[in-house]
């Protein structure tokens, strides 16, 4: 027989082969812009598998996946707060999935796990709060702001950057925290007076933070881990926890339902909760605090036993209902009000 009769067969089993080994794995990712590219460099380099990745917020990031959810283009989602990522595992976007690390991370990570029926982890934890410019504050003469009812008075109009929750997991968050801590309808009279004083709703939640560091807002609603690494660039900037409590988010990762390049998909997540992977956070001046127990914590990460925080109830926030019953009442009750 001639040679290339035989090669054919040859090439087709290792073609198939290198499909089922898939050597690439697409990514979505919802943590900030040099994290996801550290990581998307490092991972390739070490395991040899390229890494497509796109950078969306993670209200964005769910909104995607349920449009391709009948011809998934994705195959992990890392990072973004963790409510939409059990509203994925609730629609089924994503699949179960339990990882042998899972008794070598925190708590909190485990349950995030737990409560999702295992389709997301908790990869981070981070306090949401304040950020402002230190010297606009000083030239202003504005007092820093300590408590959320704070953020409510006549001298801030204008002054303050919040996200848009339809896009951000961080402002989400913030109303999911403001309704456990209020009340829901106080917390919405208490987001119809905060309207009055933002400047702008960012798209992305680490917008506004950029914002005060830059100094074109003296004061944003932030997650605080993200202060240290805008100091460390130089810019003016502090973060504060709101005295009366404040929330936290538990960032997370989920495997795509039908990722065509699972086995990829699968060792990029046990890669991702290695303390090294996740050390690689605060290599990039972020500052969460990470999941995996033996990871090193950066002193700038947010001490959380110095913060008051709430019981925040993650399962019935990150109900699918729930979250968009509440995105829709911002909507229409406070986001349609002239500011
Ligand atoms: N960037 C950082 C550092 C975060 O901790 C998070 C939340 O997980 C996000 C971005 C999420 O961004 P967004 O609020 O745009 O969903």
């Amino acid at each position: 027989m001639n040679i290339a009769f035989k090669l054919i067969p040859l090439l087709a089993l290792w073609a198939t082969g290198a499909q089922a080994q898939s050597r690439e794995v697409n990514i979505i990712c919802s943590a900030q812009a040099a994290w996801c590219s550290m990581i998307a460099v490092t991972f390739e380099k070490s395991q040899g598998i390229k890494v497509n990745m796109t950078a969306k917020g993670s209200g964005e990031a769910i909104a995607q996946l349920a449009a391709e959810k009948a011809n998934p283009k994705t195959d992990i989602w890392f990072g973004g707060t963790g409510d939409p990522h059990l509203q994925a595992a609730e629609q089924n976007l994503s699949l179960e999935y339990k990882s042998p690390t899972l008794p070598k991370l925190h708590d909190w990570a485990q349950k995030q796990a737990a409560q999702a029926g295992y389709k997301t982890v908790g990869i981070y934890s981070g306090p949401l709060g304040f950020g402002y410019n230190t010297e606009l504050l000083a030239k202003k003469k504005l007092p820093i702001p300590k408590t959320w009812g704070d953020l409510l008075k006549p001298e801030y109009k204008g002054e303050i950057q919040s996200a848009n929750p339809a896009s951000s997991g961080t402002a989400y968050t913030m109303i999911a925290t403001l309704v456990q801590l209020m009340g829901e309808d106080k917390a919405f009279d208490y987001l119809k007076g905060l309207h009055k004083n933002i400047g702008t709703y960012t798209r992305s939640g680490t917008g506004p933070i950029k914002a005060v560091a830059r100094g074109e807002t003296a004061v944003s609603i932030s997650f605080v881990h993200d202060g240290p690494g805008e100091k460390a660039q130089g810019f003016p900037i502090e973060t504060i926890t709101p005295a009366d409590g404040t929330g936290a988010e538990i960032g997370s990762m989920s495997i795509v339902r039908g990722s065509r390049n699972l086995e990829a998909a699968k060792k990029f997540y046990e890669w991702a909760l290695t303390p090294a992977a996740q050390e690689l956070a605060a290599a990039t001046l972020q500052f969460q605090l990470p999941s995996h127990k033996e990871a090193k914590v950066d002193p700038r990460v947010p001490d959380f036993r110095k913060i008051k925080m709430i019981n925040y109830d993650y399962a019935k926030y990150g109900q699918t209902a729930e979250r968009r019953r509440l995105i829709q009442r911002w909507e229409k009750e406070v986001n349609s009000l002239p500011r």
